[in-house]
């Protein structure tokens, strides 16, 4: 066990700490190894002009997943598509993600993610503000 500086009242306290037993400040604990949801909800995967993929995506604090819904479960659920959890496409790992960026689709306003390989990926969100502040926090550390 080491000791950290509270980073809101100074006070030392465990590494191990989830609070801070003076002030109650949330401790986000390096040594922590879980993986845990930061944000989830509709994505849409911008594939081109031409074709987007219904989906929803998880953000943790270790990666980007993305669920695909499939084509026929679309058809069949219309728009109760979005309360179903689609199947597993693809996830990023955070460390492998460069930046984010704006990106376009028609007159709707983007996602894009650019990863270390030189790969983007272009997703439409719902909550675009919500999750450019997740991923920014995340990309910070
Ligand atoms: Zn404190």
């Amino acid at each position: 066990m080491s000791l950290i500086k509270c980073p809101e009242c100074g006070n030392e306290i465990s590494d191990k700490a989830a609070a801070c037993p003076r002030c109650g400040c949330p401790i986000n604990n390096p040594s922590d190894d879980q993986e845990k949801i930061i944000m989830s909800g509709l994505c849409n995967r911008v594939k081109n002009a031409f074709f987007v993929q219904n989906g929803s995506a998880l953000l943790t604090n270790k990666r980007f997943i993305y669920m695909k819904h499939s084509l026929p479960k679309t058809f069949v659920l219309g728009a109760f598509v979005n309360l179903t959890k689609g199947d597993f496409e693809f996830d990023i790992p955070i460390s492998q993600i460069l930046s984010i960026e704006d990106g376009k689709q028609g007159i709707s306003k983007t996602i894009m993610i650019n990863t270390v390989d030189g790969l983007k990926y272009n997703f439409y969100f719902t909550k675009r503000e919500e999750w450019k502040i997740a991923f920014g926090n995340l990309l910070k550390k």
